[in-house]
């Protein structure tokens, strides 16, 4: 950046004026104040501390007893914390000392919660707007409450909005400061979330987020525009920026609204791409012949973007040192300034140098003081914001107001900007020490052996317009003919099955030839055969063809998920998910194989050599489900290539395209023909023909538990011709419960619990089918829950905006609706969501659709609380305490999942110790698990074999051979390791 020395020396005169002024006054000891000092001074030097004492103001609001607060008082603050809170957590461990306890700390929290928030209610908050507004100082108020999870809730937001707006209104007197900066803005000010006004906010539906944000945006707009108010949309995290730049664009840009002055939007600097969504923004006002504010800011989500990057194998959008923030916010001020008059800047920041540079920078680019104007946060930064305010500068304090409870994250975000080391009004960096290398320390860390596929960032335009694309093609592609594919012929002659898509029922996909019992024989003989060369590849050589496939596969995604969205009626994420993990698995078990399949030495004996080593054990029958069609399919037959096993696919009758796709794929890498081959046909004939045949070695199926138990009996037999017995991984069914306990965060819970029940339409063996609700949180956890539902969006697969797509075939839709029906005379229905747009009469039985249910008032034996339905049914239970939530919910045969949410480290503890199923996962969706990081698969009646997706996964498909060897000859003996 070129800073030319006198503007540099200007600026630096500034920025030491401010600082100057910046420094406040230490506060007096003992004093609430001198506590909460304190404490943020404590959590900056103590990482560990900063955690507990985040984590504990983030509950303690949904604490509802003197009791509970002195639990978890005692709970999180037991060991390593400063000597005094160790006190205090000591004393709530003695009842007589709880109620006073739980007073003292609530008050003491809540009056730091009061410092950066004005007031409960907006007629409560004009006083404190009224004192900012006497001390020159104006005002934009923010609205603090709960995660919008339903439609409900969205018009709740829009009449609070609706509530402020006259509110400010009607003390636009009051509240507006007195000067010339301030005789061409309005007084009453607004700061919206967009997040707040849209149930659904969906990166790859910028369209239908646009229009629906659009309806309750419009009257806002109208009632600002009648009133001369000002509305400023906020912009929360990095995926719904997009979403958010789109819908103001269409918003500002509407007839009504063409020529509104008083909107404006954020930009965030520490997104590497700030200086690009400024020129957006500029031509966005240009195009549109009026102009707009833009408020500068630095950002408030760094953890999180980091975090979410990072988990996802995502760039990170941020940048990751607070220096290059502070540049990019300098950079980005140039481009605000010469993007004038049509971007209005507003500049916020608590950090002297950022202020500094631009008054100067705008003074220099000939803006007067009423041309600009500076923002910093309610109850932060007060010294700096009085001395810009001094300056004659038009200062604005962003505002929020609502309640502390759902205000908690407002709070626990502030806190965190308070006590992290990059916090961004730490002053003292200035531009000149940007040049500076990074330390050591920072140098990047060795990348990791294995990393997952990235999800498709749907987010990105580019991302959704390659769907688009793809799906295109994929429909041009219908109505082929898919062959067997057995040793090294296509045979297509065989009666075919015709593969319907389960969203337009009277579309036909395909026809995919059925194998007969001829072919099976012909099959297995080809891979026993097969195998006995493929056994003795190289393991590398396996791996590397593996690896081969996984890049085909990654180059052809987007084809590959636009054959399971027709297919499978999988909605665009899960799609992409889908093939993520099929490339995850291609990678981790070609690695797995590999390393299985090196000697290792045993023992350490002088005289002897002993290895043990793996290999494969023959032929693998692949016996497939539908609902991960891809993924699953792959997991299983890569698991048995890996391991120098043959393998035959039996996909399941409704998603043979795909695993048509897989075979083609494969055989491309290199694997040879009959070493992977392609045999389609009904489960109860060709699938029971390869599980009885005496030439296969293992059965790899994922399924139901009634097929999968009936295989492991049928494979336990011996047959005539047989040479091993047969090994079989049954991957089974699961009713999987998530228990919210009386503490948990419900804006988490009930959306952790939406994504986990409704999600592909329950379709997943992980599904969440029970919710058990702990105590008090149990009316305030039903009615979000059931808002909620009513507010899903079901629809078509192909439509980016639908969540819960129709079952996969009519004979799962009449099982599922059995379950409803029946399920009507035993219990009571909390909620349905209404679907009657998409089931007209007419179409009902050629339509695949089901409306999602929830069940309250279920008997814990009948068949809503035992069975797996494998739909969009969730019975829900409530449980006085969390040992009972528990039994609840270990009442079951099967135990593949299961989830809490709580912020008990007891009750976490707990669980952790005896919520026994395969995988528990804790305050977050029960679906969704990831390979390499959540090893896959269940206990008890659902599941035998190892964790898909796991270290130990693919020895079970191998045998372990251990060579002994008497190395001493006449006495002499070669050193061992020599
Ligand atoms: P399913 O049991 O009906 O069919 C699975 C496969 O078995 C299909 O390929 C089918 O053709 C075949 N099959 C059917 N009868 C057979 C027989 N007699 N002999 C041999 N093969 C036979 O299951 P589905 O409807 O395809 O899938 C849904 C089920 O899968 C659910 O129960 C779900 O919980 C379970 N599932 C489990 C996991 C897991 O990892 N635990 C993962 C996905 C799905």
């Amino acid at each position: 950046m070129a800073v030319d020395a006198s503007l540099d020396a200007r600026i630096r005169e500034w920025e030491e004026r401010l600082a100057a002024s910046a420094t406040s006054h230490p506060p007096l000891t003992l004093t609430p104040a001198w506590w909460q000092e304190r404490l943020l001074h404590w959590a900056t030097n103590d990482p560990d501390f900063r955690v507990k004492l985040l984590r504990f103001v983030d509950v303690l609001p949904t604490l509802r007893s003197a009791r509970s607060v002195a639990d978890h008082v005692r709970q999180y603050f037991r060991d390593s914390a400063p000597g005094i809170v160790q006190t205090a957590s000591g004393l709530a461990s003695q009842p007589v000392f709880r109620p006073v306890l739980s007073r003292a700390v609530r008050s003491g929290v809540f009056s730091m919660a009061h410092r950066f928030i004005a007031g409960e209610t907006p007629e409560v908050a004009v006083p404190a707007l009224r004192d900012l507004a006497r001390d020159g100082v104006g005002s934009t108020v923010d609205l603090l409450g709960e995660e919008t999870l339903s439609d409900a809730e969205a018009d709740a937001y829009l009449g609070r909005y609706t509530e402020l707006l006259e509110t400010l209104s009607a003390n636009a007197g009051a509240i507006s400061p007195q000067g010339e900066q301030w005789s061409a803005v309005p007084a009453a000010n607004i700061s919206i979330k967009f997040s707040a006004l849209c149930a659904h906010l969906e990166p790859a539906a910028p369209e239908h987020v646009s229009e629906t944000a659009r309806k309750r945006l419009r009257p806002l707009m109208r009632l600002a525009m009648r009133q001369g108010a000002f509305i400023n949309f906020d912009v929360e995290q990095y995926r719904y920026k997009e979403l958010v730049y789109r819908t103001f664009a269409d918003v500002i840009t509407e007839g009504e609204f063409t020529d509104l002055p008083h909107v404006g939007i954020v930009v965030q600097a520490y997104l590497r791409d700030a200086v690009r969504d400024l020129y957006w923004l500029a031509d966005l006002a240009k195009r549109r012949g009026a102009p707009f504010s833009v408020r500068l800011v630095k950002g408030a989500y760094w953890d999180e973007e980091r975090i979410v990057a990072a988990q996802n194998s995502w760039p990170v959008p941020v940048f990751e040192r607070k220096e290059e923030t502070d540049a990019s916010f300098e950079r980005c001020t140039d481009a605000l300034l010469a993007a004038w008059p049509h971007l209005r800047p507003a500049f916020g920041s608590h950090n002297p140098r950022s202020v500094a540079q631009a008054m100067v920078k705008a003074r220099n680019a000939g803006r007067q003081i009423p041309d600009i104007e500076f923002q910093m946060l309610y109850g932060m930064a007060e010294g700096l914001r009085n001395a810009v305010a001094a300056a004659g500068y038009r200062t604005r304090v962003y505002v929020p107001v609502g309640r502390v409870i759902p205000g908690m994250a407002y709070l626990v975000r502030r806190l965190l900007e308070n006590t992290s080391n990059q916090a961004w009004f730490n002053a003292g960096v200035t531009v000149s020490s940007i040049a500076q290398a990074p330390s050591e320390e920072r140098a990047r860390r060795a990348e990791p052996p294995f990393r997952n596929a990235p999800p498709a960032a749907f987010f990105e335009p580019e991302e959704r317009e390659r769907v688009g694309a793809s799906l295109a093609r994929a429909r041009r592609g219908f109505g082929t003919t898919y062959s067997l594919l057995i040793p090294d012929r296509r045979v297509s002659d065989r009666p075919p099955s015709e593969v319907r898509c389960p969203a337009e029922p009277a579309t036909i996909m395909g026809h995919v030839a059925q194998a007969t019992p001829e072919d099976v024989d012909m099959a297995v003989t080809a891979a026993q055969e097969a195998f006995l060369e493929w056994r003795e590849v190289p393991a590398y050589e396996r791996a590397e063809i593996l690896d081969r496939a996984a890049d085909l596969v990654e180059r052809s995604r987007f084809d590959l998920a636009a054959t399971m969205v027709f297919e499978s009626a999988k909605p665009w994420h899960e799609a992409h998910g889908d093939v993520c993990e099929a490339i995850d698995y291609l990678l981790y078990y070609a690695a797995q194989g590999e390393r299985l399949s090196e000697p290792r030495p045993m023992g350490d004996v002088p005289g002897e050599h002993n290895e043990n080593f793996h290999e494969g054990r023959g032929v693998t029958a692949v016996i497939a489900p539908w609902n991960f069609p891809l993924a699953i399919i792959t997991g299983m037959t890569v698991g048995a290539l890996a391991g120098g096993n043959t393998a035959i696919l039996k996909p399941a009758a409704q998603s043979p395209i795909i695993a048509y796709r897989l075979v083609e794929i494969l055989r491309d890498a290199g694997v040879p023909n009959d070493a992977i081959q392609y045999l389609p046909g009904p489960g109860g004939e060709i699938g029971r023909a390869l599980v009885e045949h005496n030439g296969v070695d293992n059965i790899a199926f994922t399924g139901s538990s009634a097929v999968g138990l009936n295989i492991i009996e049928a494979a336990a037999k011996t047959r005539p011709g047989q040479r091993n017995v047969k090994r079989v991984i049954a991957e089974m069914g699961g009713k999987n419960a998530i228990i919210i306990d009386d503490d948990a965060d419900l804006d988490q819970a009930i959306s952790g619990v939406l994504v986990s029940a409704f999600g592909y339409a329950g379709q997943k063996c992980s599904a969440c089918s029970r919710l058990i609700i702990v105590g008090s949180a149990y009316d305030e956890a039903l009615e979000r829950l059931k808002n909620a539902v009513a507010s899903l969006v079901v629809g078509s697969p192909d439509d980016p905006a639908a969540f819960v797509p129709p079952v996969i075939s009519a004979y799962a839709r009449k099982k599922i609706m059995g379950y409803i029906d029946s399920g009507r005379s035993y219990s009571t229905v909390l909620v349905q969501t209404d679907i009657s747009h998409l089931n007209s009469s007419e179409s009902e039985e050629a339509s695949y659709y089901v409306a999602p249910t929830v069940f309250t008032d279920v008997p814990l034996n009948s068949p809503l609380a035992q069975e797996e339905i494998f739909g969009p049914v969730l019975s829900v239970f409530h449980a006085p305490d969390f040992e009972e939530a528990l039994e609840i919910a270990l009442n079951s045969t099967f135990a593949l999942t299961g989830g809490v949410f709580s912020r008990n480290p007891r009750h976490i503890e707990l669980a952790r110790a005896t919520f026994r199923t395969g995988n528990l996962y804790i305050n977050r969706k029960i679906t969704g698990a990831i390979v390499g990081r959540q090893p896959f698969g269940g206990l008890a009646m659902s599941g035998l074999g190892e964790k898909a997706g796991g270290p130990d996964y693919v020895r079970q498909f191998m045998q372990a051979r251990v060579v002994s060897e008497n190395t001493m000859r006449r006495g002499f003996a070669p050193e061992e390791g020599a």
